[in-house]
């Protein structure tokens, strides 16, 4: 670890070298079989990530206007950007069809209409897929599972013949496949295996091939391990990719593709901050660190819990509430939390925190907004540092 005193906390810092060999890793697994891998940006959209990412061959998956334009900014190819959500405004399908992105995975029937409508108004061709609700558990927190029957997310299976009858009475829409995302932070490979299950009859029952797909995105969700990520810091793709080789069974030439966000960039970030107070409750006591939910906002969202280290201190261990200044009793990041000894002043860690933090930041509290930071080859740099490097190595 590189030296970090006299940097103002809270920061975040990236581990790039873990960030490569992760992103080489996926990228490498997913090769075996001809798989593609989409970057879902929500995950982290630090310019440096994403560009380490880009580089790699990787594409954007984005969920808003405002993603999508950033990843072309980023120098994400449009025909490597696919783009989700639930709630695309008029704007923000009109952008995604001048800018001729890969397709729109879309999710109901209502917003097939609106998309081919604004397509036709302004003579844009829409290449779409259809995100299919597939009615699968997650095994995951409840809040981060999206594959259930009354989901926001997602065109349920009852609805699917009539979503590819507008398809192919419609001159402007191009149907290219069926995509597919049943939550996030899954551990177990059992839900993508009867994922793979539900995949190849919808295939059949609804005669995928000969309406024209040719594409089957499956989404991402793969989790990472929280409580010890300093001995697990790759996810196992080789074991996630070959599972799908295992179970699918489509017609030849049918295209697989991935929207991972979590696994490939979760274990390179963590967040640094430095202990205010350490007060003594009536039966507890309280670290209270200048980190707040405001830079990581998972645990008073989902009950996540991250991995805390102390990174100053070799004292005896203690039990301590870990929480943030932020005026709202869910500002906790771990309860009875074992650390050594600790004081005020003392630097604590927060491990996990590369995904769905830093993109997650809040301004309550008129709280500054963190700094990032970069770690490289032992040395810490900023991203002007980076750029003056032309981000070498990358
Ligand atoms: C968030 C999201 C992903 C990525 O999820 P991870 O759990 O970070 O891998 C992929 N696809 C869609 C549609 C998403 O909304």
């Amino acid at each position: 670890m590189a030296d970090i005193t006299g940097i103002r906390t809270p920061f975040y810092l990236y581990d790039l070298d873990l960030l490569k060999k992760t992103v080489s890793l996926a990228s490498s697994e997913a090769g075996r079989y001809g798989y593609y891998i989409h970057y879902a940006i929500k995950a982290n959209n630090d310019p440096v990530i994403s560009s380490i990412i880009r580089d790699r061959g990787l594409g954007a998956d984005c969920v808003s206007g405002n993603e999508v334009r950033r990843s072309l900014e980023y120098g994400f190819s449009p025909d490597t950007i696919v783009y989700a959500g639930v709630g695309k405004t008029d704007e923000e399908i009109k952008l995604a069809l001048s800018e001729n992105i890969f397709c729109f995975n879309c999710e109901s029937v209502e917003e097939l209409e609106v998309i081919g409508e604004i397509a036709r108004v302004y003579g844009f061709k829409a290449r779409v897929a259809l995100r299919v609700n597939p009615a699968i558990e997650a095994e995951t927190h409840r809040y981060i599972t999206t594959g259930l029957d009354e989901n926001k997310f997602g065109i349920s299976l009852p609805h699917l013949k009539k979503a590819l009858d507008i398809c192919s009475n419609s001159d402007e829409i191009e149907f290219v496949g069926l995509h597919f995302h049943i939550g996030s932070q899954i551990t177990s490979l059992e839900p993508y295996r009867r994922l793979c299950e539900r995949v190849n009859s919808i295939w059949i029952e609804f005669d995928i091939e000969r309406s024209g797909g040719r594409i089957l995105n499956l989404g991402g969700g793969f989790g990472i391990d929280y409580t010890d990520p300093e001995n697990n810091p790759i996810p196992d793709f080789g074991s996630f990719f070959a599972l799908f080789n295992r179970h699918l069974s489509l017609p030849a030439g049918t295209e697989v593709r991935f929207e991972l966000g979590r696994s490939l960039v979760g274990q390179c970030g963590r967040i640094v901050t430095r202990v205010l107070y350490t007060k003594k409750g009536v039966g507890k006591k309280f670290v209270i660190t200048d980190a707040g939910m405001t830079e990581l906002m998972r645990p008073s969202l989902y009950q996540a819990s991250h991995r805390i280290i102390n990174a100053t201190s070799t004292g005896n261990p203690e039990k301590y509430d870990v929480v943030g200044p932020v005026c709202e009793s869910t500002d906790v990041f771990g309860k009875d939390v074992i650390l050594p000894e600790t004081a005020r002043g003392d630097i604590i860690h927060i491990l996990s925190c590369g995904a769905y933090a830093g993109s997650m930041t809040l301004n309550f509290n008129l709280r500054d907004s963190a700094p990032s930071f970069y770690e490289s080859g032992g040395s810490i740099l900023t991203q002007t540092d980076l750029q003056g490097l032309n981000l070498q190595n990358r």
